[in-house]
């Protein structure tokens, strides 16, 4: 397998091209053999209490954060970028995450499924969840944070089902919106395509029945339940997982790209549907975090995106969980 170029905005953002930045393919010009120029298979399994809860990698994809962020100067931009030892375009991770509880198997976001293919982005769910031990119709339940392409997406496969024995559950507001179609003639048109994108991913489901949707905080089952983050998205959502008085907060996408998030928690993103809900909503996540001190599973920070929010004098700070081989 070659490295491909990636692009996340002409995936999320079609009408938005001009933010794609296409990187010229990596090269490892010593390599003594090209089998060796991809990855271990991306999963990572932890132990929450009696849960087993198992990052898993839909990929990367390529992020002009100099075209999309708001509330930043390119300066700032350059000084955070550069202070972490990174480039433009950066590359963001695409994390979803799997719960084990011994008696049912549930998966929080699905990736993009194919609707990164054309620019090479996503689309490794499926294979790290087998790589992980599971089948596609042993998931009892997706979760989704919220619909954008990346987190849904891998729902479907030619239109029909991936996961065929598996109930979706997501905010009846998530619902709403991506079938209102006042709010996608008002949507920005870097916004737009986001509404056919969403109604498509779910469209099986809602034939088969399987969709169900929920409001306000709920307990979806012992120890995993909602928690109602709007702002990104009308219906966004956390899920909060807790197990012998463990407990693992799952985003959705509070943080984009962290080294700059983390910093300035008032930075947005053109993909927030209501910039100044997604402000206050990360603002009050990252101090919740940082004073409970519970364990945080991140769709977008560097795989596998689990670890502990911190603060340090004005910023925040991202500590990556510690590695485990057992
Ligand atoms: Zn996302």
């Amino acid at each position: 397998m070659r490295f491909r170029p990636l692009c996340l905005c002409a995936s999320i953002f079609a009408a938005a091209s001009e933010h794609c930045v296409v990187p010229s393919a990596p090269t490892i010009a010593n390599s003594v053999t090209p089998l060796l120029r991809t990855q271990a298979p991306g999963f990572y399994r932890m132990a929450l209490g009696d849960f087993v809860v198992t990052a898993l990698s839909d990929g990367t994809v390529s992020l002009a954060l100099d075209k999309v962020l708001n509330n930043i100067t390119q300066a700032q931009i350059q000084t955070l970028i550069t202070r972490n030892f990174q480039s433009l375009p950066v590359e963001v991770s695409i994390n979803a995450f799997l719960i084990d509880t011994g008696t049912r198997v549930v998966l929080v976001d699905t990736g993009a499924g194919e609707l990164f293919a054309s620019r090479g982005g996503g689309g490794q769910l499926l294979a790290n969840l087998r790589a992980a031990g599971y089948q596609p119709g042993q998931i009892n339940d997706v979760l989704l944070t919220h619909v954008h392409a990346d987190h849904s997406g891998g729902l479907v496969i030619d239109e029909k089902i991936v996961f065929p024995n598996a109930v979706v559950h997501v905010h009846q507001a998530e619902l709403d919106h991506w079938s209102d179609a006042q709010a996608e003639a008002n949507a920005p048109a870097y916004q737009q395509h986001s509404f056919p994108q969403g109604r498509a991913s779910m469209a099986p489901y809602h034939i088969s029945g399987k969709v169900a949707p929920f409001n306000g905080a709920t307990e979806l089952f012992p120890g995993i339940r909602t928690i109602e983050a709007p702002g990104h998205t009308p219906g966004h959502t956390f899920y909060s997982v807790e197990s012998k008085g463990q407990r693992l907060v799952i985003w959705g996408d509070t943080v984009h790209f962290a080294p700059i998030q983390l910093a300035d928690p008032s930075v947005t993103i053109q993909f927030d549907s209501d910039a100044e809900r997604a402000r206050t909503q990360r603002e009050s996540a990252l101090a919740d975090a940082a004073r409970q001190r519970y364990m945080v599973a991140a769709a977008h920070i560097s795989f596998p995106g689990l670890g502990h929010i911190r603060h340090m004098g004005t910023e925040y700070e991202w500590v990556p969980v510690s590695y485990s081989a057992a």
